[in-house]
C-alpha cells in the first residue's frame, strides 16, 4: 500500500475520505463551503475527530447550505454550544454564519464562490507528482494569498495552513503520491509549480528544526503520513512517562486525540464537584471547560470574578483544579511557570484533585530542556498573549529579565506527590496549549 493512506488505513471514515474525496476536484458552492467549516472546526484538534462528527455537523448547519447557513440565528448557535455531536467552541460555532455571510458576498461579487476559489489556480488543478509523504507541503504561496483574502473579507478560522487542506480537500491541488492508488490525476496547470517546490523546500527544512510542535500543521497537508509516525513515537513513549508518574505517586493516561482526553477527564470528576483551573488553554482546546459549564458541575469561571483574589482563593477550596504544564520530562517530572503564582500554588498544594491536560508537544527528554522550553518556547508566548511588556515578548526567548511584567515568578517543579490519586496527567497524542 502507499504511504500515501498511512494516515488514513484502518479507519473506515477516514479511508473513505482519502479513497473519494481527498484531492478529488469539487466545483460544488456547498460541498466547498463544508470543507472549509469542517476544516476550520479542526483547528487544535485532529482531522479524524472532526471526520467522525461531519454528520452532526451537517445536521447542526444545514448540510452546510450556505444560504441557510448564513441566517441562522443567534439562538441557534448558541443552541449547538450543548451539542455534544460537534465542537463546542463558540468561536468556531459563530464563525459557520459569519463565513457563510462573507462567501455569499463572494458569490455575488464572482458568480460563485466556485469561480472565485477556482480563479487562484487558472482554473486548474495544481498537481505535485510527489513521490513521497516529505515532498508535500503544508503551505503554499497560492494558499497564503487565499488566506489573506479570506481574513480581509473578515472571515475566520482560515489561516495558510487550513486553507492549504482545503484546497486539497477540493482538489485544487492534488497531492495523492505517485504510487496511490487513489490517485486520479486532473487537469494540471503546471506538474510541479514552483510555487510547490519552494514551499515544499520551506516544509522540510522547518520539519526538522521543530518535528514535534509542527504536527499540527503536517497533519492539515499531505505529510498526514508523517504525523502518523510522530504519533506511534509518542504511543510508544507515553508508557515510559506514566511509568515515571506512578514513580512519584501520580497517575498517567494516555489518550489518542481530544474527544478521549475529554472523557478521561470528565471521569475523574464526580457531578456536583466543584471545579476551577489556572489559565489552561489545552483544557479549553479539548472541550472540557465546555462541558464542564453545566448544571452537573459547579464551574467557577475565574474570568467571570471581578475580585480576582476572591476567584483565586475560591480555587484552593475546589475539588478539582484543571491545568496544563509548561513542559514535561520523559520520566514524569512536571515544570510550570507562574507570574501571579496562583496556578502552580493550587498544583502544590489546595484542591483535592489535579487534572493535568498535556498535549505530547510539550514532552522532553530531561528536566534541562524542559526548563529550557518552559522559559524558551512557553513564557515567550504567554508573555505575548497576555500583552506583558517583557524582552522575551520581543525578541522570542527567554532573557532572564526582572522586568514587573515578568510571568517567571515562581518555578514549580512537580518531582513527586505526597498524596496519592491527587495529581492526575492526561497525556494527549495531539499538540496541545504551547
Ligand atoms: S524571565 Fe523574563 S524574559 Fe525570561 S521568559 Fe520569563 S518573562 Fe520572559
Amino acid at each position: 500500500m502507499s504511504e500515501c493512506r498511512a494516515w488514513a488505513a484502518g479507519d473506515p471514515i477516514m479511508e473513505e475520505y482519502h479513497d473519494h474525496e481527498w484531492c478529488k476536484v469539487s466545483h460544488d458552492d456547498d460541498f466547498q463551503f463544508e470543507m472549509l467549516c469542517l476544516e476550520g472546526a479542526s483547528v487544535g484538534l485532529s482531522w479524524r475527530t472532526i471526520m467522525h462528527k461531519r454528520e452532526a455537523y451537517r445536521t447542526a448547519f444545514h448540510g452546510f447550505r450556505i444560504s441557510e447557513c448564513a441566517k441562522m440565528t443567534d439562538e441557534e448557535l448558541e443552541a449547538q454550544l450543548t451539542n455534544d455531536g460537534i465542537i463546542r467552541n463558540r468561536s468556531k460555532i459563530f464563525s459557520v454564519r459569519k463565513n457563510a455571510q462573507e462567501v455569499m458576498k463572494i458569490q455575488e461579487e464572482y458568480g460563485s464562490f466556485d469561480a472565485y476559489l477556482w480563479a487562484y489556480v487558472d482554473g486548474k488543478q495544481i498537481d505535485g507528482h510527489w513521490k513521497n509523504v516529505q515532498e508535500v507541503p503544508a503551505v503554499s504561496e497560492i494558499s497564503e494569498k487565499l488566506s489573506k483574502d479570506l481574513r480581509k473579507r473578515g472571515m475566520s478560522f482560515v489561516g495558510p495552513v487550513i486553507t492549504y487542506s482545503f484546497m486539497q480537500s477540493i482538489g485544487m491541488v492534488n497531492d495523492h503520491l505517485c504510487d496511490c492508488e487513489f490517485r486520479e490525476a486532473g487537469e494540471a496547470a503546471d506538474p510541479v509549480s514552483s510555487d510547490h517546490k519552494v514551499a515544499a523546500e520551506q516544509t522540510t527544512r522547518v520539519t526538522v528544526q521543530r518535528s514535534t510542535d509542527r504536527s499540527e500543521e503536517r497533519r492539515k497537508s499531505g505529510g498526514r503520513a508523517m504525523e502518523d509516525m510522530v504519533k506511534k513515537r509518542n504511543r510508544l513513549l507515553s508508557g515510559r512517562i506514566i511509568s515515571g508518574l506512578k514513580s512519584r505517586n501520580m497517575t498517567g493516561y494516555f489518550a489518542e486525540d481530544a474527544e478521549e482526553a475529554k472523557k478521561i477527564a470528565l471521569s475523574l470528576i464526580p457531578e456536583g464537584a466543584s471545579v476551577t483551573m489556572g489559565g489552561c488553554m489545552s483544557a479549553r482546546e479539548i472541550g472540557l471547560v465546555d462541558a464542564l459549564e453545566t448544571v452537573k458541575y459547579n464551574f467557577i469561571d475565574r474570568d467571570r470574578y471581578e475580585d480576582k483574589r476572591q476567584a483565586m482563593l475560591l480555587a484552593y477550596d475546589a475539588d478539582v483544579f484543571l491545568s496544563s504544564a509548561n513542559a514535561m520530562t520523559e520520566d514524569g517530572v512536571i515544570i510550570n511557570i507562574d507570574g501571579n503564582s496562583n496556578r502552580v500554588s493550587a498544583i502544590a498544594q489546595g484542591p483535592r484533585k489535579v487534572i493535568l491536560i498535556v498535549g505530547m508537544n510539550k514532552i522532553c527528554p530531561d528536566a534541562d530542556s524542559a526548563m529550557k522550553r518552559a522559559r524558551n518556547v512557553a513564557a515567550p508566548i504567554n508573555a505575548q498573549r497576555f500583552g506583558q511588556a517583557t524582552p522575551c515578548a520581543k525578541t522570542g526567548a527567554c532573557m532572564d529579565c526582572k522586568s514587573p511584567d515578568t510571568i517567571c515568578c515562581q518555578f514549580l517543579i512537580t518531582r513527586f506527590s505526597k498524596h496519592a490519586d491527587r495529581i492526575h496527567v492526561i497525556l494527549v497524542n495531539e499538540s496541545l496549549g504551547f
